[in-house]
């Protein structure tokens, strides 16, 4: 078995490597991320799927190896958390043993693969992932966070807001390749996809230092695609019933192992909305902290791990995002339709949600920073506001139009 790298100390995303660093990193199993409740180990599902025994078994390792707790991420992984140096080796031997470790750090950076939740046994879309993976092991380095969408469902392709940077999506008649940043896909069939997409990655290599195709396309760079066909798109799933089973969230998208072991009673598709398909389910399990309702305000509200999960936070969040989504539930959910409402972030990284959001606080130092429509290094309205200030402060703003 391969061994893992030395353990990275620092923030999410800023690995300390010898003299120097390197910035906007992925945590994986082989490379965990020491944080402030020691090792995190992100698992990447094959597919994004999850057999019962596998989720029973990570359940089991969570709480074996970890602190318990499991976290969903956006890249349709999860996280084992609380892991200390001396257990790596049995914990790795176990994720070796039920298919969920990758060769090597290198291959296991590489395999960053979106798959569509909708997918059906009938469709091209667990070949496509399968050839993506034989492809990415050939590959050389990508860049950090660099990753691939397989939006294959036969309804429609749904992941048009999650991050990939190189997608195979449905289209009206047939299958697209499509470059983020980009409209229009060329027409592909299940033969040519993997060629034309590591054709596609081989162009992007070779254009030099960028890191995500969206922002060289930005840069008035063409992709060598001959594009003429748009995705047929669909929303993100909602909470509930979808196609291929039912769909449930958890807050902030972080368990107990006991959570997860209660619903490993058919596989789990993993999504990158930091929910979960249950295949083939039909009713809502009777468990504490699942959340059924698709309007509820916790949906529209993010908050990392903050202190003390996390050694860069400068605030706690999720107690504070909870206390605040039930202050602000007669306001936050007027909002709906329009995605993260409200993010709690513990420092201008903003791990929990990259992006823009409608409201944005950032700590710093023990206080808040107050972002509106940006993301949370973004430019503050309100500097240096106490928690008292923040009810106020935010009904404010969530009163005025957007
Ligand atoms: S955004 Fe949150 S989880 Fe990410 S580094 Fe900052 S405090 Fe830690």
């Amino acid at each position: 078995m391969a061994k893992p790298l030395k353990l990275a100390r620092g923030r999410c995303g800023v690995m300390a490597a010898g003299a120097g660093q390197v910035k906007g990193w992925c945590p994986g199993a082989l490379r965990p991320m020491l944080s402030g409740d020691g090792l995190v180990l992100r698992v990447r599902p094959h597919a994004g799927r999850l057999t019962a025994d596998q989720a029973q078994a990570l359940a089991d390792l969570a709480q074996r190896y970890g602190n318990g707790l499991i976290d969903l991420g956006s890249r349709a992984h999860l996280q084992l958390r609380g892991v200390t140096e001396a257990v790596l080796p049995a914990l790795h031997q176990a994720l070796q043993e039920l298919g969920l470790l990758d060769p090597d750090p290198e291959s296991e950076a590489r395999r960053n693969i979106l798959t569509t939740p909708l997918w059906r046994a009938d469709d091209p879309t667990l070949d496509l992932v399968a050839g993506l993976e034989t492809a990415l092991a050939r590959a050389p380095a990508l860049p950090a966070k660099f990753g691939f969408a397989v939006d294959t469902a036969a309804a429609a392709a749904v992941l048009g807001g999650a991050s990939g940077d190189i997608r195979i999506e449905r289209a009206e008649n047939g299958l697209i390749l499509r470059a983020e940043g980009t409209r229009l896909g060329q027409p592909v069939t299940l033969e040519d996809a993997i060629p034309e997409a590591m054709r596609l990655l081989a162009w992007f290599l070779a254009q030099g230092a960028a890191t995500r195709m969206a922002r060289l396309l930005a840069q008035g760079v063409a992709p060598p695609l001959n594009a003429t066909t748009p995705p047929l798109t669909a929303p993100a799933l909602c909470l509930g019933p979808v196609a291929t089973g039912l769909c449930l969230a958890l807050p902030f998208g972080q368990m107990q192992a006991e959570t997860l072991a209660a619903l490993a009673v058919a596989p789990l598709r993993l999504t990158p909305w930091r929910s979960v398909v249950l295949e083939g389910v039909t009713d809502f399990p009777d468990l504490p902290g699942v959340i059924r309702d698709p309007d509820a305000a916790l949906l529209r509200v993010e908050a990392c791990t903050g202190a003390p999960g996390c050694t860069s936070a400068e605030a706690a969040t999720r107690d504070l995002a909870r206390s605040l989504t039930q202050d602000l539930a007669d306001e936050l959910p007027r909002l709906q339709g329009a995605g993260c409402q409200l993010h709690v972030s513990g420092c201008s990284k903003g791990c929990a949600h990259p992006g823009p959001a409608r409201l944005t606080l950032t700590a710093r130092a023990g206080r808040f920073d107050l972002i509106e429509n940006g993301p949370a290094n973004g430019t503050a309205l309100y500097r240096g506001l106490t928690q008292p200030d923040l009810i106020a402060v935010l009904r404010g703003r969530l009163a005025q139009p957007n």
